[in-house]
């Protein structure tokens, strides 16, 4: 793939053939050594019908279903704008919460053992069905309308909690009419679990803090004691992606679309396709906020027990979601469809939508690394690209396959605990599948993040002990 430098961390793909507009990748030159498939995916989501300002790939991105994992597009419902459910992906509003606990971590080394059997005791995992909650389809129902608003209204959490939720912890506009039988099914049973491999509850440490100022409104200080968990909708959210998937590939000849790829199946924003997968996209998201809210509540009710702390929500947000947004075009605002797959929206300082004890620092932009290495608050800047977006993690460099195949997971475990981290793991082949080598390096990730002016490094933070998927 060929593409020009055009800036500090930033490559320019040239427009041509079907491409509507142009793809601008963030990234080094070393990040994009091995990303000829994913660019070759930034230049097929360029030709997307309505798509605005240019097809873009963040540092840490990596092949995907259609849309790469990584990949920013947004599109303008006014001029034929589409949406794909490509473009968000199939683990519909996966994302990071962050709480932080009010201890340090000298304080909580004594019973970090303990600690660790009680979380990897509580946490359901793996695949298939379980969770914390066990719920009724209509508590469902009420779940799917208002995420963790409604699971804070049944006790599992503080009304302080959704402050610090994106959105307030539920998304207008889910249609939970959208969303079919088998999908209500699926996620019936997992109100409250992790899923597999990639998903994870990390206790950490915060080693660096680069921004007190920031980190102080955000609630995080050098030394202290954090609890990260990365989950999503679960089987709820993939069935809702595989429906839409088919209905939109039997609806776009009748729109006249065409896209380069199957995978990047879509239909106009404004069309009965589009208005039903948003529908539905909402409730899943819903359903992935109220997933992270029970998570955390498990995690407190240990946190009390074992260590006799307390933990604070720092913020929570999702990076595979599409949502409707008010973006500056060429001088002027405009309603647009922006996809972010493997993509963390980054507000930056005064932008209206955050909190009010948010609002000077910018919002709080949270980046898993690896269990063995690290992970990132960051915040958004003022002008930042990509329609305030960011990079999600560090980005798979291996697929899970070969990390499988090149790793012992009980060598790994033990590697891991050598290195003073306590690892749950639910199997071995899962564990190994999540090996640090099959990532890239999240420092180098965010420096290209911060250097391309996305983003800026707010805290650094180490694993203590891991609870895998
Ligand atoms: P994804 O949403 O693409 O599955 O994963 C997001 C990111 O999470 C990955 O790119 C990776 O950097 C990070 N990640 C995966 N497993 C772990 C883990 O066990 N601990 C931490 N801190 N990060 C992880
Ligand atoms: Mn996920
Ligand atoms: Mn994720």
């Amino acid at each position: 793939m060929e593409y020009v430098e055009e800036g500090p961390y930033r490559f320019r793909i040239t427009r041509r053939g079907t491409m509507r507009v142009p793809g601008v990748v963030f990234a080094s030159r070393e990040l994009l050594r091995d990303a000829e498939m994913s660019l070759r995916q930034v230049v097929d989501v360029a030709t997307l019908p309505g798509i605005v300002g240019a097809s873009y790939a963040m540092p840490d991105v990596h092949w995907g279903y259609g849309f790469p994992i990584g990949g920013v597009a947004a599109t303008d419902p006014g001029d034929g704008g589409v949406v794909s459910p490509g473009g968000v992906g199939f683990d519909i509003s996966c994302g990071v919460r962050l709480l932080a606990a009010d201890c340090d971590r000298r304080a909580l080394q004594p019973v970090l053992h303990p600690l660790m059997d009680g979380l990897g005791r509580v946490v359901p995992r793996g695949a298939g069905p379980g969770g914390v909650w066990p719920v009724t389809g209509r508590q469902l129902e009420r779940i799917l309308r208002s995420g963790s608003r409604y699971a804070v209204e049944e006790g599992h959490g503080e009304e302080r909690d959704l402050r610090r939720c994106e959105d307030g912890g539920a998304v207008a506009d889910a249609d939970p009419d959208q969303v079919d039988r088998r999908a209500r099914e699926r996620g019936l049973g997992q109100v409250g679990s992790l899923g597999s491999g990639n998903h994870f509850l990390e206790v950490q440490q915060v080693t660096q803090v680069y921004d007190e100022s920031v980190a102080d409104a955000f609630g995080i200080t050098a030394g202290q004691v954090c609890v990260m968990i990365h989950c999503g909708s679960r089987g709820l959210g993939h069935q809702i992606c595989s429906d839409h998937v088919r209905l939109m590939e039997k609806a776009m000849a009748r729109y006249g679309i065409t896209v380069p790829d199957r995978q990047l199946a879509c239909a106009p924003v404004d069309s009965p396709e589009g208005r039903a997968y948003l529908g539905a996209m909402a409730a899943a998201a819903n359903y992935g906020r109220a997933n992270r809210q029970l998570l955390a509540e498990a995690a407190r009710g240990v946190f009390r027990r074992e260590a006799g702390a307390r933990l604070t929500l720092v913020y929570d947000v999702s990076h595979n979601l599409a949502k409707t947004e008010t973006h500056q075009v060429r001088g002027e605002p405009r309603r647009l469809c922006v996809h972010r797959k493997g993509a963390t929206r980054a507000f930056p300082p005064g932008h209206p939508e955050l909190p009010d004890d948010l609002r000077a620092a910018g919002q709080p932009v949270l980046i898993p690394g690896t269990m063995g290495t690290a992970s990132y608050v960051l915040t958004g800047v003022p002008g930042g690209g990509a329609f305030h977006s960011t990079c999600h993690g560090a980005g798979r460099v291996m697929s899970r396959h070969e990390a499988a195949r090149t790793t012992d997971g009980k060598r790994l475990r033990a590697r891991l605990e050598g290195d003073g981290i306590a690892v749950r793991p639910v199997s071995w082949r899962g564990l190994a599948e999540e090996t640090p080598e099959a990532y890239k390096d999240v420092d180098e990730v965010v420096a290209a993040s911060e250097g391309a002016g996305l983003c800026r490094k707010v805290a650094r933070l180490v694993p203590l002990g891991v609870v895998k998927g």
